[in-house]
């Protein structure tokens, strides 16, 4: 992504992340240069009614990075500030998320750029039908998957599998994971992001001879990741002391109600006015004192500005790319463990895996057999992580990086260039 389509904020960060990881991989350089840039890319212009009659044209993207490993995968997100770097950015940690945890899967990411949250739902339907249509010839149960992420959830997937099996004439749940129960979901999808970083908290503890029970937690975010992280970390005994999203956050040293607060959010769309704790601004929410801090909202939350304010013991990234190079220079420093992003938060697409793997056989497991193999593949991933940390001496980003990448690079060693 060196060259200017591509280039954001986001991107660079991935590419630099690519090149450290390729050079101390000794990494064949024609697979490197290669692997900065995405397969394809498109750009779309979604014509949509509005309530007011008016159309609106929002811009929406499909990126998708490398498939040496199998059918493209990654979700599709809807926030203002999706752009294509960003979208490129995100294809290309799902490309070493897929390959670090051994799915036969390669990267991709979508979006569009608008904010959902001022959109009605019959605007985000006819938006997302269109979407669907424009990106329709790109996709497929064999070629990519498309799945939720930030501003997208289990209806928006129900629309893409809806608008994608009308053109073909029947029945397609493969096309798309996140899909509810009634049309071939799997049970566990919806929660398996905040579960799986759990399983990987637990993993983290367990190396740093950390007591969870006595262990407290701060969670930016109150989503689809970050509410079902906190309410699986107070679960398990740890005293959730800030909780935030895009309203705002709250604190409270005692510990919040996080069942209460999941209603809460439940009711009201968001924690704008919630009764409990005391308010406190997403920036100081970051540094406060804890023993884990779940970032679960955007990313580039942690830079060199804040990191050296940040005061935990652990760093689980439940958000894609939520720390800088610069604030990872810092971390390290600092002696704070960092689970990064593509070992973290892959509860999701493993479980998205899992619901294609069922829709493409039509026999369906139970909730306990998802997080069972969920479980095992993350608990493996960490540790080999880990032994590559320490054998290496490098930090665990850089670690799951070396793993995720070398394992593209062989795959694409073996199959050639096609010329
Ligand atoms: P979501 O739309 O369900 O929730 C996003 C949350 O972030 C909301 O609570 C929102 O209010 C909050 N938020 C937005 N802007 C904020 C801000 N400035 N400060 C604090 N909070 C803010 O999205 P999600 O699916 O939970 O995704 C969150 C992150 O996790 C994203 O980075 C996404 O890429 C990543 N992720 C999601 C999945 C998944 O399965 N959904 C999987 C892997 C990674």
């Amino acid at each position: 992504m060196a060259t200017v389509e591509w280039r954001s904020p986001a991107s660079e960060m991935a590419v630099k992340q690519l090149e450290v990881a390729a050079e101390r991989l000794n990494l064949d350089s024609n697979v490197a240069v290669r692997l900065r840039r995405p397969d394809r890319s498109l750009i779309v212009s979604v014509p949509t009614r509005m309530d007011d009659g008016r159309v609106h044209v929002f811009t929406g993207y499909r990126v998708q990075h490398n498939d040496v490993l199998g059918p493209f995968k990654g979700g599709i997100r809807y926030h203002p500030d999706v752009n294509l770097g960003e979208v490129s950015a995100l294809a290309m940690w799902m490309t070493w998320k897929c390959s670090l945890v051994g799915l036969p899967l390669g990267g991709a990411k979508g979006g569009v750029a608008c904010d959902p949250m001022q959109l009605s739902r019959a605007e985000l339907q006819a938006m997302t039908r269109r979407y669907t249509a424009e990106i329709l010839n790109f996709i497929g149960p064999e070629v990519d998957v498309p799945a939720p992420d930030m501003g997208t959830n289990e209806q928006v997937m129900a629309w893409v599998m809806d608008t994608y099996s009308q053109h073909k004439g029947h029945a397609v749940p493969e096309i798309v994971t996140g899909k509810p129960l009634d049309i071939g979901g799997t049970l566990g999808r919806r929660e398996a992001t905040g579960r799986g970083l759990t399983y990987i908290i637990i993993e983290a503890a367990g190396h740093l001879g950390m007591d969870l029970s006595r262990a407290t937690a701060a969670v930016q975010g109150f989503g689809n990741v970050g509410s079902v992280a906190a309410k699986e970390l107070a679960d398990l005994g740890v005293k959730v002391i800030g909780v935030s999203d895009q309203s705002g956050g709250f604190y409270d040293e005692a510990g919040l109600p996080v069942h209460r607060m999941l209603e809460y959010a439940a009711k009201n769309r968001d924690l704008s006015g919630c009764p409990y704790g005391h308010p406190v601004s997403n920036e100081d929410l970051l540094t406060l004192k804890c023993d884990i801090l779940v970032p679960a909202a955007l990313g580039m939350q942690i830079t060199g500005r804040n990191a050296g304010k940040l005061r935990c013991r652990v760093l689980a990234e439940g958000a894609n790319g939520p720390t800088t190079l610069d604030a990872d220079e810092i971390l390290r420093e600092k002696e704070i463990f960092v689970i990064p992003d593509v070992l973290a938060n892959a509860g999701g697409v493993i479980v998205s895996y899992f619901e294609w793997v069922q829709d493409l056989q039509n026999f369906f497991w139970t909730e306990a057999e998802v997080n069972k193999r969920l479980r095992d593949i993350l608990s493996r991933a960490f540790q080999e992580v880990l032994k590559v940390s320490l054998k290496e001496k490098v930090d665990m980003r850089l670690a799951a990086l070396m793993i995720g990448v070398s394992r593209v690079a062989r795959a694409m060693l073996w199959r050639g260039l096609y010329a």
